[in-house]
This record gives structure tokens, sequence and C-alpha cells, in this order.
């Protein structure tokens, strides 16, 4: 090599060196003049400045997604707290710090300082499913969050994702979307009955020449949808008339034997009743007659499917927070776009139904602090419907 070579390379390799050195210091500043250089001496250096520019670019990239998704994240009103193993903090979001516990924390310890039980419910929780963490803070306020973990790799390291959504809130966006449901159907349904008797009784006072067999038709149109309409307010007279639940303890053996005789009118030929009590000496706080009515409203929707043999299982379970009540049977389910109406009043897909059952079931369970839900099991064989209610 000569000696002119030899100094290219030289200084080829130390600009080389000095890259690699920043690049380990996530340092991507550098950028060499390749004004007076020439032949591959220049290329090379050319190219360390690409390389440079390009993990700047990809840097500024990845900043800028981090704080987009740092600030959307702050945005949600879940609580979300990334740790490992051992329970150290390496990420939590707003929620996490204002709504949970009004202090950053590094390791889920820390949270003993809420309460007690919390590091170990935490450490408790399994993937998948959403289960519920339940305490209460210092200040005696009662607390229950629906929370899930996932499991993520973040740089190659495993990490526990911990999602958790105030069962309050929850409670209240459900409220809120049956209001607007309800005002739809309720819109739909008054529209229905007045749109025939407006324009009616404007053809009869327009001064039109009628016969009297007209006059009388129309007038019986109007009459029957007036009727019609009556109907249909008292019926959300008696939906929103549904008493405070009058509270009495009750142990699920005797409700569920209480049950049996209610239910032992109901046609037999083509339907099978079980009952599974799998807590039969639990007590619940209850207003009886008012879950009972609950239980016969959820068993007569099961009769009324459509299968030939009806199938009902009743189950009573109680997983340490609530007392999980279900009734499920082989009626054929609900098709997907069914079951974001099924409580909704007046929401009905059979001939001759009120719609009022169901949405009677969530009021008298949302006035015992629980929740109720269905889903299709078995492929879409049946219906399942399940209480919760507060132990
Ligand atoms: P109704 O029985 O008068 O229709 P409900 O409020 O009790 O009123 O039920 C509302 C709707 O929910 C029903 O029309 C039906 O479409 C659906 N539904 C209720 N129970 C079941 C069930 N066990 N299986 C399938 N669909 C059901």
């Amino acid at each position: 090599m000569g000696l002119w070579q030899n100094i290219f390379y030289n200084r080829s390799m130390r600009r080389l060196r000095q890259m690699l050195e920043f690049v380990r210091m996530r340092d991507f500043t550098l950028q060499y003049s390749s004004e007076r250089l020439f032949g591959e001496e220049r290329r090379v250096t050319e190219e360390i400045n690409a390389i440079m520019r390009e993990f700047r670019e990809m840097e500024h990239r990845h900043e800028s997604e981090s704080q987009l998704y740092e600030a959307l994240l702050s945005e949600v009103d879940a609580v979300m707290i990334v740790t490992d193993d051992a329970g150290n903090v390496h990420w939590m979001n707003r929620a996490a710090i204002e709504g949970l516990c009004g202090f950053r924390f590094d390791n889920l310890d820390c949270l003993s300082a809420l309460h007690p039980s919390l590091p170990s419910q935490f450490r408790k929780l399994r993937k998948g499913g959403s289960q519920l963490l339940a305490f209460t803070m210092p200040d005696g306020e009662e607390r229950q969050y629906a929370a899930s973990l996932t499991s993520l790799f973040i740089y190659g390291m495993e990490r526990r994702l911990y999602n958790l959504q105030s069962v309050a809130a929850i409670m209240k966006q459900g409220e809120i979307m049956a209001q607007q449901k309800l005002i739809r159907v309720l819109t739909h349904e008054i529209m229905n009955s007045l749109t025939p008797i407006v324009s009616l009784s404007d053809t009869l006072s327009n001064g039109c020449m009628f016969t009297e067999e007209e006059k009388s038709h129309a007038l019986s149109v109007i009459s029957r949808r007036a009727n019609g309409l009556m109907q249909f307010v008292q019926q959300y007279r008696r939906l929103s008339g549904i008493a405070a639940p009058v509270l009495q303890r009750v142990r699920i053996v005797d409700f569920i034997s209480g049950l049996q005789v209610l239910v032992a009118s109901f046609p037999a030929d083509n339907c099978d009743m079980r009952f599974d009590v799998r807590c039969p000496d639990r007590t619940v706080n209850i207003d009886r007659a008012q879950m009972e009515q609950v239980l016969i409203n959820l068993l007569k929707n099961a009769v009324e499917t459509e299968a030939s043999d009806v199938c009902m299982t009743v189950s009573a379970s109680d997983d340490g927070h609530w007392l999980v009540l279900s009734v499920e049977d082989n009626g054929g389910g609900f098709p997907p776009e069914v079951s974001d109406n099924l409580f909704t009043p007046f929401f009905t897909t059979k001939p001759g139904g009120q719609g009022i059952g169901l949405a009677v079931c969530r009021q008298i369970v949302g006035n015992h602090g629980g929740m109720i839900g269905a889903e299709c099991v078995g492929g879409g064989t049946g219906a399942r419907f399940t209480v919760r209610l507060p132990l």
C-alpha cells in the first residue's frame, strides 16, 4: 500500500471507529465534512454521514411515536401499569398516578399504602379475561376495578401489562348507552303512533267531504293509535317505577329452592330445568321478590326460544367477590346484531313480545349494585344470561 493510500485507510478506519463509538452512546449527531476528500475515502465518509442521518431520523420517528402513544395513553381513563416479573414498574399512565393512588410508585409493593392486600391482589391476577380487584381506600372509599393482565415483550424482555377499569365507570357508561338507546326506541314508537294521528286529524279538519263511514274509520284509527301510545307510556311507567330493593340476607340454597317452587308451573312436557348450586350456604343481600322476578324473566325467555325440547340450567356460584347466577339454555342463542340491544327497553324480536323483561332484569340487578350480561354458548346453539351480585 502506498503512503497516501495508507493515510486514507487509517483516516477512514478512525472515522469508522468513531462512528461506532457514537452509535454505542446513542448519539447520532456525528457528521464529517467530505469537501476535501477524494475517491474511496470520500465515499466511506459520505456513507458514514448517511448512516448517521438514517439513525437520527429513526430516533426522531421513534421519539415522536413514543410521545404520541404517551399522549394518547395519558387520555385513557383506564389504569395501565407495565411491570416486570418482580413487580418493578417500568411505565404507567396518568390514570395510574392520578386515578388509582395519587403518587408515582416504582414497585407494586408500594400499593400496600392504599391497602395491604393490593400488591398480592395484583400478583394473583391471571392472564386472559377480566377479574375483580376490590379494596377499601384509607379514607373508607370502596374501589372496584375490572382488571386484566397481558404479557408483552419489550426489547426482548417479558413484561406484564395491568389494565384496570373502574367498575363504577363501566356501569355509568352502560347507563348512558342504555339511555341513548331508550331515547331512540321511545322516539321511534311515539312517532309511529303520532304520524297517522296527525295526518288523519289534519285530513279530517281540512273541510274535505267525507262519508260517515270514512269519518268513522279515520276516527277509529286515531283512537286505536292513541290507545296504543297510552299503553306504551303505561309500560314505560312500569319500567321506570321499579321500587328500590328492600334488602334481606338470604341463603342461596333457600333462594334457589323458593325459585324451584315458583317455576313449577312452567310447561313441563318439552322443558327440562336443572339447578346447579355450588355455594348453597353462601348468603347474599337481596330483595328476594325482585331477584326472583329477574330469574323468572330469564327462565321465561328460555322457554320462549325456538328449541323444541328446551333444556335450561340455573347455576349459582361465588367467585369470592360476586355471587354469580346464570341461566343457560339451548334455544339457539341470538344473532350478533341483537346482542347490543337485548337489554334496551321495548326491544323485542318476538311477534307480540313487549321487550320489557330483560330491561326490568337489568334495572333490578343494577339497583342491587350488580351486573347482568348475555352471551351465546355452544357455538350459537344456546344463550347464557349471567347476573353478578356483590357479596
Ligand atoms: P320479550 O321477551 O318480550 O321480547 P325481553 O326483554 O325479555 O322481551 O327480551 C328481549 C329480546 O331478547 C327477545 O325478543 C329476544 O330477541 C332476546 N332474548 C331474550 N332471551 C333470550 C334467550 N334466552 N335466547 C335468545 N334470545 C333471547
